[in-house]
């Protein structure tokens, strides 16, 4: 398969690993937003989180606690953000599950996305269609 998460973790493709276990493996993105940047990947092809079954996200879940302090300790990071993007429209390039564990300073200046307030009546409906459709 053409995925370059999967030649990572074939060793077809270099990487500097920083965690593995039998389901996961975590090594820095090439493009750090700040150095320590780290993606958490399943060693299995899937293509988002939503498509990822329940037993490999919690492997990833039990790996971003142990990875995310360990780039806090070893960057002396402030804070950390996980990023998650599902989806071409969200920003995702490479078709395989990661998540992003992105180490942040208090001074960093990087702004992740601008909210805005919603309109008069708005939220309540929105609140409502979101809450219909994780019944149906
Ligand atoms: P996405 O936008 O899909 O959520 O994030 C993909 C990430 O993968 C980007 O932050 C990008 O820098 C990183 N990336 C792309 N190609 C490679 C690669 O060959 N090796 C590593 N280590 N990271 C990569
Ligand atoms: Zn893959």
């Amino acid at each position: 398969m053409d995925c370059i998460f999967c030649k990572i973790v074939a060793g077809e493709l270099p990487s500097y690993k920083v965690y593995e276990d039998e389901k996961v493996l975590a090594f820095l993105d090439i493009n750090p937003v700040n150095p320590g940047h780290t993606l958490l990947i399943p060693k299995e092809h899937y293509e988002t989180t939503l498509d990822t079954p329940d037993e490999l996200l919690q492997a990833m879940a039990a790996a971003m606690k142990k990875i995310a302090p360990a780039v806090m300790r070893a960057v002396k990071a402030d804070a950390w953000n996980l990023g998650v993007n599902n989806g071409a429209a969200a920003g995702q390039i490479v078709m395989h599950t990661h998540w992003h564990i992105i180490p942040r300073f208090a001074r960093d200046e990087h702004r992740l996305w601008r909210g805005e307030p919603y309109a008069e009546g708005e939220a309540a409906r929105v609140a409502r269609h979101i809450t219909d459709n994780i019944k149906a």
